[in-house]
C-alpha cells in the first residue's frame, strides 16, 4: 500500500486525483495539503504545511501553483518521499530545484500527465521525420478562463519536441501574431497561440503547413481524469523507483515491461 500526500487537494486537479484514487485500492490518501480550508465531507487529515504530513516512503502528488511545487519538492526531499509534480508555469529556478531534489528522491515531472499527449508527441515525431524542414509549425492551445499560465506547459513541451526533432536546442517561439510582419514568416519559427475561455479542460492542436498541404494533429482532454490517471501511474512508479528525474514516458515504459 502506497501512502499519498496530495498537495493542491482543493483544486480542480486535486479533486480529480482524489476521485481517481477512490478506485485505486493500492493507494491510500494519507493527507491533503492546501491553503484553502478543508471542504465538508472530507475526513482526511488536512493542512497547509506539506512537511507536517510527509514521512519516508510516502509519495507526494502535487498540482497547485509554482509556490506549492517548490514547497512540496523541499518537503519531499527532506522526508525521503517520492514526488509526482504536475504544476505548470514554474520558473527556471523552480525547475532547477526539482532537478536538485531528484538527486535525493525519485521525481516524475510532466506538464501533461495524459497518455493521449504521449501518443500525440509520438505522432508528431513521426511526422517531423517525414516532412521537409520547410513545413511551418503553429501550435494552438485552448484552456479554461481561470488558467494562470500562458502558453500552457504542454504547448511549450510540444514546441521543444518540434525543435529537437529538427536538431535545434531552443525553439524560436512567436507568441500570437499582430501587425505587419514586414517579411515572410521565418522558417523554423514556431507560432504559439493561447486561447482562454469557458471551462475548456485542455486542447492542443499542432498545425504543420507546407506548400499545397497541411497536416493537423490534435489532442483534447475532455476531463481531468485523463491527467489524474497518469499521475496515479506515476505515483506507483515513484514508490518503487530510485532517485532520479523521470518523465511520463519512463512511467509508461516501466508499465509495459
Ligand atoms: P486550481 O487553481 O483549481 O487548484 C490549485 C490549488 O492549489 C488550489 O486549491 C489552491 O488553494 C492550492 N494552492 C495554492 N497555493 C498553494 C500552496 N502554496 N500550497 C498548497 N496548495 C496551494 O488549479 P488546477 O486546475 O487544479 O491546476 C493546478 C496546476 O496543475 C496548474 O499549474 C495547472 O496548469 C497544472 N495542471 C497540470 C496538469 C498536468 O497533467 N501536469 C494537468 C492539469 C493542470
Amino acid at each position: 500500500m502506497t501512502e499519498i500526500v496530495l498537495v493542491g487537494a482543493a483544486g480542480r486537479m486535486g479533486r480529480a486525483v482524489m476521485e481517481a484514487m477512490g478506485e485505486s485500492p493500492d493507494l491510500r490518501l494519507k493527507a491533503c495539503v492546501d491553503r484553502a480550508p478543508q471542504p465538508g465531507g472530507n475526513a482526511v487529515p488536512w493542512g497547509e504545511d506539506a512537511a507536517a504530513f510527509i514521512a519516508r516512503g510516502d509519495v507526494v502528488i502535487e498540482f497547485g501553483t509554482a509556490a506549492a511545487a517548490e514547497g512540496a519538492a523541499r518537503a519531499a526531499a527532506a522526508a525521503g518521499a517520492g514526488l509526482v509534480s504536475g504544476s505548470t508555469g514554474l520558473s527556471t529556478a523552480a525547475e532547477a530545484l526539482l532537478r536538485e531534489v531528484s538527486a535525493r528522491v525519485p521525481v516524475v515531472r510532466s506538464a501533461n500527465f495524459s497518455i493521449g499527449i504521449l501518443a500525440l508527441r509520438a505522432a508528431l515525431n513521426a511526422a517531423l521525420a517525414i516532412l521537409p524542414e520547410g513545413f511551418d509549425v503553429e501550435i494552438i492551445e485552448r484552456h479554461h478562463r481561470t488558467k494562470q499560465d500562458s502558453p500552457s506547459g504542454t504547448a511549450l513541451l510540444l514546441a521543444t519536441d518540434v525543435a529537437r526533432g529538427r536538431g535545434v536546442a531552443t525553439p524560436a517561439l512567436k507568441h500570437g501574431r499582430q501587425g505587419s510582419a514586414g517579411a515572410a514568416r521565418p522558417s523554423g519559427e514556431i507560432g504559439i497561440h493561447a486561447v482562454r475561455g469557458g471551462d475548456w479542460v485542455g486542447d492542443h492542436t499542432l498545425l504543420l503547413g507546407g506548400m499545397g498541404e497541411w497536416l493537423e494533429l490534435r489532442h483534447v482532454a475532455q476531463s481531468r481524469r485523463a491527467f489524474a490517471e497518469g499521475a496515479l501511474a506515476a505515483a506507483r512508479f515513484v514508490a518503487r523507483a530510485v532517485p532520479g528525474l523521470y518523465t511520463l514516458e519512463d512511467v509508461m515504459a516501466a508499465r509495459s515491461r
